[in-house]
């Protein structure tokens, strides 16, 4: 099949085309068999991680001051797509690009100086990230979580609930209450971002793991009296609710090119099979019922990558993208469901077989409409914040 232009972006084409091939060769090494097996087991991808760390593209968003490659977002969400359309699934591994948004513009110097090029040298993992609570679900400004300060610590105290890959990283980006909810006019302010460093905390962090439908590493946090120093406090205490939404826009883009990336593998595997598989004496593909679901999935993906890649853009020229990004990930989403959906009907009974992965990736791209963001909450910022309709919540 013809690469479509939109593949490497609208610009710089063979820069781009090059971190492709490279991030393909890379998951080559890991074919279809790896992924089946650590899903089938429950089993972080270690190896995996352990070889993108190496080659440098985990740490793409780190500026070559710190030891990174400086890359812009278009060029991580390039990273990131091309894992997914391996057949991978960069869940395992994304965290430490979403959290950049927030530590590189708002931590210290003395933070990015102590964390970042140990990140970059693959010697930290900073791939948790722990926002979300039970009881306050997509509303962030309602989390209990608590950060008391007492003397040059914070006291963390709550539970936190779907928290990926705790037990696979070093470092943790945490979002907790510090001034109490009921004490505020404003009620985006009060909460605050803390780097909680894993190694000195394990053993009074309760992490108990989650059985769920995907190989996600996800957990339910416990905290009791767990100590932070103060400096790991990422800007100003009371603000984080701000810096974690500067890093939000970020994470839509990025998890948009996952889906994307998913998308063109349902596409492939669906347009492969339909040639393939002949019942009544020809190729299923040859039926309109078979073949269009798949070209109008199809140009469904490719449109939404024209947003993601416009979203990158604005996001990379650093003007506002707060529409373009929850848009990315709105199209992204469906139109990788969608062709998910294509997939699973073209290979028929086959699809619910392990063996041909298309069930695997159909259960780890459906949690793109969900999280990290429902699309319900993507559908009510644009109404509200780009339309100017009444706040429908
Ligand atoms: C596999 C997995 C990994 C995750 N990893 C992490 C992680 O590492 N860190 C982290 O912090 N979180 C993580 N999450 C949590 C994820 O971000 C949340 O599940 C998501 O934000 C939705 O919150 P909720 O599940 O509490 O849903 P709820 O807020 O309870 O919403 C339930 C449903 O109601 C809808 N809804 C709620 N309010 C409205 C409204 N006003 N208008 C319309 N519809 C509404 C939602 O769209 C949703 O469909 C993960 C989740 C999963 C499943």
């Amino acid at each position: 099949m013809p690469e479509l232009r939109s593949e490497a972006g609208p610009s710089d084409p063979e820069g781009r085309q090059a971190i492709r091939e490279n991030v393909r060769r890379l998951c080559r090494k890991f074919p279809d068999e790896y992924w089946r097996a650590v899903d089938k087991a429950g089993e972080y991808p270690a190896a995996f991680v352990d070889a993108l760390t190496a080659s440098g593209y985990l740490a793409a968003l780190i500026p070559e001051a710190y030891g990174g490659s400086g890359l812009g977002l278009t060029e991580a969400s390039i990273i990131l797509e091309e894992i997914n359309r391996s057949g991978a699934s960069a869940g395992a591994c994304h965290a430490q690009m979403y959290t950049m948004g927030t530590l590189l513009r708002w931590g210290s110097d003395e933070q990015k100086g102590r964390y970042l090029p140990r990140i970059a040298r693959g010697e930290l993992r900073l791939q948790a990230f722990a926002v979300t609570e039970a009881a306050s679900g997509s509303e962030t400004t309602r989390i209990q979580t608590t950060a008391v300060r007492r003397g040059d610590r914070y006291l963390v105290n709550g539970q936190k609930v779907f928290i990926s890959r705790v037990k696979q990283s070093d470092l943790m980006m945490l979002l907790a209450r510090t001034t109490p909810y009921d004490e505020l006019t404003d009620k985006t302010q009060g909460l605050s971002v803390f780097l909680v460093d894993l190694r000195d905390v394990h053993g009074k962090l309760d992490v108990q793991p989650l059985e769920l439908m995907l190989n996600h590493h996800s957990n339910v946090v416990f905290f009791e009296d767990v100590e932070v120093p103060s400096e790991n406090l990422i800007g100003e205490e009371g603000r984080g609710f701000r810096y974690i939404i500067d890093g939000w826009n970020a994470e839509r883009i990025l998890l948009a090119a996952e889906a994307i990336g998913d998308g063109r593998w349902f596409i492939d595997r669906a347009a492969a099979y339909g040639r393939e598989r002949v019942v009544f004496g020809r190729p299923i593909g040859a039926n309109q019922g078979i073949q269009f679901p798949i070209a109008q999935a199809f140009a469904h993906v490719e449109a939404a990558d024209l947003m993601r890649f416009h979203a990158a853009a604005r996001f990379d020229r650093e003007e506002p993208c707060g529409a373009e990004a929850n848009m990315a990930k709105l199209l992204a989403s469906d139109a990788a469901w969608e062709a998910a959906n294509v997939c699973l009907t073209t290979f028929g009974g086959y699809g619910f077989a392990r063996d041909y992965d298309v069930e695997r990736k159909f259960r780890e791209t459906r949690l793109f409409s969900v999280a990290p963001v429902s699309n319900n909450l993507v559908l009510a910022f644009l109404g509200n914040k780009v339309l100017g309709l009444p706040k429908s919540y």
